[in-house]
């Protein structure tokens, strides 16, 4: 799955609502997701979360953050200020990834897939022709 061609280059900038945590990158993404799977669902707050994987060295995040453990294989970050939800940190494969959300310029990446659309919402209609996958994405993701 290659990036998509309106992705600009790095580096991305971003952070939580009241910022006390701030993130940079500096590589591209390693991939896009729409994830509408329920953990991502009660997580978020939200239908569903738009969000961009990238190389681990390539982040640097300034500020305190909490951490929740939300399934064996992710642990989430999120400002202990405001809430908003920043870093999740898959246990395996060295990489972080960012909700396009909490980016200063949120239009900065497209995304490339959706995944876990065995629990979409069912008024939530999906017609911007992306993959759809019911589960977790094909293997074996892009990786740098
Ligand atoms: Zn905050
Ligand atoms: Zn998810």
């Amino acid at each position: 799955m290659p990036a998509h061609p309106a992705n600009l280059a790095p580096p991305y900038e971003g952070g939580c609502s009241c910022g006390a945590v701030r993130f940079r990158i500096e590589a591209p993404p390693v991939g896009v997701r729409i994830c509408h799977c329920r953990i991502c669902q009660q997580a978020m707050a939200s239908p569903f979360i738009v969000q961009a994987s990238f190389p681990r060295p390539s982040v640097t995040v300034t500020g305190e953050t909490s951490v929740w453990q939300s399934s064996p294989r992710l642990k989430r970050h999120f400002c202990p200020r405001c809430g908003t939800r920043v870093t999740i940190e898959p246990a395996d494969g060295d990489r972080l990834a960012f909700p396009l959300a909490t980016f200063d310029d949120p239009a900065a990446l497209r995304p490339e897939m959706h995944i876990w659309t065995t629990s979409r919402i069912p008024w939530l209609r999906l017609d911007d022709g992306l993959p759809q996958y019911p589960e977790a994405s094909p293997e074996p993701y892009r990786m740098p």
